[in-house]
């Protein structure tokens, strides 16, 4: 069994948290991911009042505020209670970091690095089987099989999927959102650095990380 139990994924916008949490599931079966944006965007298709209250800052670029997102994250890491989990999303300024040290213990922090221009390729670009969540990109990473110009079978679930981006994923609000998440980071950064958590790595290419080298990296 590992000796991580909870790890975090630190990271600007497209570094590619959401694929790398899938890679280490595949090493880590009984993993959780959790993840804040998920959550929101689950919440606003089904319409909740988290959801309609999340939508208007997510348009935007901005954080949905503290008290709605930290409350979020309680609840669903009290219903994990003694489950493994990975966070991807969250914490994202220093106040979640805070609130987060009280509610939980955590064994990792990876820090996703990856250069700007990447980032932006790889966000407008991308998009996700809405059945399974696989994640694809249109410039770099299409599924094998296609219908059309605009649509695929799922390398994974076999489903129809169609070139659909995330309503945030536009020049304007990524911008925003890298902005966002450069003014927010340092803290968080150091915050883990003192308490000896923080582990960089290289995330240009995940996906070329070996099961062995992702073992590593979760020091297995
Ligand atoms: P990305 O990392 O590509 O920006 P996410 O799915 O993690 O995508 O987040 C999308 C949006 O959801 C963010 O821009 C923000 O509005 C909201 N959000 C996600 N996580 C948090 C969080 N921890 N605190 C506040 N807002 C969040
Ligand atoms: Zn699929």
């Amino acid at each position: 069994m590992p000796k991580v139990k909870h790890i975090i994924l630190l990271g600007p916008p497209g570094a590619g948290k959401g694929t790398f949490s899938s890679q280490i599931k595949k090493i880590i079966p009984d993993l959780i991911h959790v993840s804040t944006g998920d959550i929101f965007r689950k919440n606003i298709k089904e319409s909740t009042s988290l959801g309609i209250k999340a939508k208007e800052y997510m348009d935007k670029g901005e954080l949905v505020p503290d008290e709605i997102t930290n409350s979020m994250i309680k609840n669903r890491l009290e219903e994990l209670d003694k489950h493994y989990w990975i966070l991807d999303g969250y914490p994202r300024n220093i106040g979640q970091t805070k609130y987060l040290s009280g509610i939980a213990n955590i064994d990792l922090v990876l820090l996703l690095s990856v250069d700007t221009e990447i980032i932006k390729k790889r966000i407008l670009g991308r998009f996700t089987c809405l059945n399974c969540d696989k994640i694809y990109n249109k410039y770099t990473l299409l599924p094998k099989k296609n219908i059309n110009e605009n649509k695929w079978i799922c390398d994974d679930c076999g489903k129809d999927i169609e070139f659909q981006q995330r309503t945030d994923d536009t020049e304007k609000t990524l911008n925003k959102r890298l902005d966002v998440y450069k003014t927010n980071v340092e803290p968080i950064i150091d915050f883990y650095k003192d308490k000896k958590l923080l582990k960089e790595i290289n995330a240009e290419d995940t996906l070329a990380y070996t099961n062995k080298e992702i073992k590593e990296i979760l020091k297995f």
